[in-house]
């Protein structure tokens, strides 16, 4: 199968064609269509499967460039991974101009990530603490935050993040797309997901 088949913006498949994504990987074909309908989507996926894509290139899709606030919120356990998902959605958002992806994580001092808010983004990237940080100093608005992203979801929940990803979830539109990724199922995931979505597709590849 070939990207072009997913009704993707021509300046987005040129994107995928100039880095080197020649066709989906399987998380993917199976995932984008319904990222792309505006479903909620829970997908079992370990790193590597091209996650990043699945959920980065409808993200990128749907935003509204001129809305200068924040429309999706990608939450991740480390600080590692959000660099790794910033570095991947900045890459996808160049089939786009002058899309803003922030990365707001813990570990580093917060005034300068309230400087670069006052600025605007339109995706912001990060671990849940530190986004639940800006929350509460009113720094971070997320009421036009369409799309939620918890990525690697179980990791989360290890690391006791259930609380701050709950709280975070409540400060977004009910009416948003959640989007969940996790490398295992246990029981806590299956109650997230009843909890926080509405009528998720199953995804696994
Ligand atoms: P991820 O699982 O999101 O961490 O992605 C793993 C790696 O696969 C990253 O380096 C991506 O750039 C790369 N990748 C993602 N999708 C594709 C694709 N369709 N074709 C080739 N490489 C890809």
């Amino acid at each position: 199968s070939s990207f072009k088949e997913f009704g993707l913006s021509p300046a987005m498949v040129a994107n995928l064609e100039q880095l080197g994504f020649k066709q989906p990987t399987e998380i993917q074909a199976k995932a984008l269509p319904h990222c792309l309908a505006g479903r909620d989507v829970i997908a079992m996926a370990q790193t590597g499967s091209g996650k990043t894509a699945a959920f980065g290139i409808g993200l990128i899709e749907g935003l509204r460039p001129r809305l200068f606030a924040v429309q999706a919120v990608v939450l991740c356990p480390t600080r590692e991974l959000a660099d790794q998902v910033a570095k991947s959605l900045r890459e996808l958002a160049r089939a786009r101009k002058n899309i803003k992806v922030l990365t707001l994580c813990g570990g580093v001092a917060i005034g300068p990530q309230i400087g670069s808010l006052s600025h605007g983004a339109h995706i912001v990237v990060g671990t849940p603490g530190r986004i639940q940080d800006h929350l509460r100093k009113g720094t971070l608005k997320l009421d036009k935050a369409t799309t939620v992203v918890l990525d690697e979801a179980d990791r989360m929940l290890d690391m006791g993040f259930q609380e701050a990803m709950e709280d975070i979830l409540s400060h977004t539109l009910d009416a948003r797309q959640t989007l969940m990724f996790s490398a295992t199922w246990p029981e806590a995931i299956r109650k997230l997901s009843s909890q926080y979505q509405r009528e998720p597709v199953d995804v696994r590849a």
